[in-house]
This record gives structure tokens, sequence and C-alpha cells, in this order.
């Protein structure tokens, strides 16, 4: 790539791709466009140099003018959250594919040279992932297909669209199935957070109340990997730019195993303080099991996501404090 290539990255006021924008951006890269629906005020970050454009892409005519001149798309739009979203708000998880539809269309007709996809793990069939302990998940697993209901069958979707516009048009595509990813510049709050950046908040707003208890969702035993959001833009752009992974999904996740009671005892260490656990069974928790199998990125790049939970939890647990004491002093804060 030409360092004046321009790159579209899209969903870019939200956590990952925002992330990546400036990713991009510290590289050298001189030409850079941001899009995402929200209004500007609300992207997390904002990175200068770089064009931002508010365009909402489930439709057609934002994507040809999101796509106009790109030499590489990184397509990360999607109304998501975590399990307590993507479990009430199946419908608008799956109307993402009108984002996947338009915007790969739009892209083919630029002219893109390379089109990048943000999979999930939750596109891995839920018959594999009931127990705890369940086997760390490789890219095979997602067939015969299972997916999580409404968000995973929508990344399914998806991938094989990818897949086709490479078989039959041309278009080299690359997809990323994505496995739980953290760090500050996300979600904290309002509803859409997932577990890291839940439980950081959960142990502050404790600390700060001094009622020190902690409401965990499930009983506790679900087990999880988490990637440091470093990981995640470096993984996107190697995965991007490795021929021998066109149109072919690959896991980006960390493969170190932790339960969600771990994960609690891991932030309760940072803020120094222990809470009294209430679990709540009723409250979505997703699937018992799901580690990422990392033995094809391993193969093919020669690397993987190795940032430690423990360091990586640090950096999020004080940047969602700082936005916690922002907010509280009446200050602007990004949830
Ligand atoms: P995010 O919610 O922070 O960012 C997604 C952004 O897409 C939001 O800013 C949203 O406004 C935007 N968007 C939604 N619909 C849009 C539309 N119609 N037009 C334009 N913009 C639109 O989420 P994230 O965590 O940064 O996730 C980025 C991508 O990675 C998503 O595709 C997500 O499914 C995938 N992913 C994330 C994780 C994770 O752990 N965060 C795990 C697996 C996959």
């Amino acid at each position: 790539m030409k360092m004046d290539d321009l790159i579209v990255v899209t969903g870019a006021g939200g956590f990952i791709a925002g992330a990546l924008t400036r990713y991009f951006h510290d590289k050298g890269f001189t030409q850079i466009r941001a899009v995402d629906k929200k209004p500007l005020p609300e992207w997390y970050q904002q990175v200068p140099g770089v064009e931002a454009l508010c365009l909402d892409l489930s439709e057609r005519d934002t994507c040809v003018r999101a796509c106009e001149g790109a030499v590489e798309v990184y397509n990360l739009a999607a109304d998501m959250g975590g399990m307590g979203f993507i479990e009430h708000f199946r419908v608008e998880c799956l109307r993402s594919i009108l984002i996947t539809a338009n915007l790969i269309e739009a892209a083919y007709r630029a002219g893109v040279e390379r089109y990048f996809f943000s999979s999930s793990a939750c596109a891995y069939n839920t018959e594999l992932q009931k127990e705890p302990q369940a086997r760390a998940l490789k890219e095979s697993d997602a067939y015969p297909a299972m997916a999580e209901r409404g968000y995973g069958w929508e990344k399914l979707m998806s991938e094989i669209f990818c897949q086709e516009y490479w078989a039959e048009r041309g278009m080299k595509t690359f997809i990323a199935r994505f496995h739980n990813v953290y760090g500050p510049f996300g979600t904290w709050d309002g509803g859409r957070e997932k577990a890291p950046a839940a439980i950081c908040r959960k142990v502050i707003e404790a600390k700060d109340s001094g009622k020190h208890e902690i409401v965990i969702w499930g009983d506790g035993t679900a087990t999880r990997s988490f990637m440091y959001i470093d990981d995640c833009v470096q993984g996107i752009d190697m995965i991007m730019h490795c021929d021998d992974l066109i149109a072919t999904p690959i896991n980006l996740g960390s493969s170190e195993l932790l339960s969600i009671n771990n994960l609690v005892s891991l932030v309760e260490e940072i803020a120094g303080v222990k809470l009294q656990r209430r679990y709540d069974p009723g409250a979505p928790r997703g699937v018992a099991g799901r580690n990422s199998d990392n033995t094809l990125i391993k193969r093919t790049l020669n690397w993987e996501p190795l940032t430690p939970v423990r360091q990586g939890l640090k950096t999020t647990y004080a940047w969602i404090e700082q936005q916690y004491a922002a907010r509280k002093a009446g200050k602007h804060a990004r949830s």
C-alpha cells in the first residue's frame, strides 16, 4: 500500500474502528476516511487529519459515497453490544446485513483492492460451547452451522458475502472472527457494554458508593477469552495484508481462558477492593464456554494476540474510572 492510498474505516465512531483509525493515522497513512452513523460529538475518538463522515451505511447511496476513491475498506460498522444487547435486540443485529450487502457492492463497484469484514466468535456452532471447559474453537467449527441467534447468523451470512465476492467477482476479501475485545475508548455503560467494561464499571460504582457488593450475570462460571484492543488492530492489519487468507475466516482472539469469576477477581485486585458477590441467574449470559484456537493464525502469521488480560485490564479500568469521574463531575464522558 502507498501511504496516500485512501483507507475507509466504517463504524469509526465506535470502539474497535476508532482504534483502527488511530492506528493507521499513527502509522503515517495520510488519506483516511472514517464513517459512522453516530453524530460526530458522540464518537469515542476523532483523529486529527482524518476525514470523518456521519453516514448511515445501511443505505446504498451512502455506501457509494463512503467508498468513493477507496483502495481499502474496513467494515466494522454493526448494530451490536454485549450479551444484554444481542439477546434482546436480535432484529437490530440481523439488520446489519444491510450494511454488508450495500457496502461490499459499493466497494466492488469502486474497484477497491481489499475489503475487510469484522466477524465474530458468535458465528460458531453454539452446540460446541455448552461447557465452561469446552475445547477452543477452530475455524471449521462454524459448520454445521448453529450460530448465536440473530447476531451470529448475520455474521455468518456476511462472511458468505465476502467469500462469494472473491469467488465470483475476484475482489480480495478478508474475514476475522473476533473473540471479546476490550480496552479504553469503548462502551462501558448504557446497555451495550461487554463483560470486561461492565465489571470495571460495577467495581468503580461499588467503590464510589461504599456499598461493597457486585451483581454478576449468570453464576460466574462461564468462560471466555479477552483480547486487548492493541492486539486487535494489529491483527486486522496483518490479516488484511496476507494473501494466504483471502476469503478465509480466521480467529482473531486471545487464547487465555478466564471465568467471569476470575475476571471479577482481577478487577478487584486492580481496584484494591474485595466485594460481596451476588449472582443473577436470570440475566443474559450467552454460551457456557468459549475460547479461540489460534493454530491457524500462528501458522499463517507467526503471531497471536498475547497481551496478558491483567495488563490490558489495568489501562481499561483506569480509562473507565476517568470517564466515570468526568461524568459524575458533570463533564462530557463517552459511555
Ligand atoms: P461499537 O458498537 O463500538 O462500534 C460499531 C459502530 O458501528 C458504532 O459506532 C455504530 O454507531 C456504527 N454503526 C452501526 N450501524 C451503522 C450504520 N448503519 N451505519 C454506519 N455506522 C453504523 O462496536 P465494536 O465493539 O467496535 O465492534 C466493531 C465490529 O467488531 C462490529 O462489527 C462487531 O460486531 C465486531 N465484533 C466486536 C467484538 C467485541 O468484543 N467488541 C467481538 C466480535 C465482533
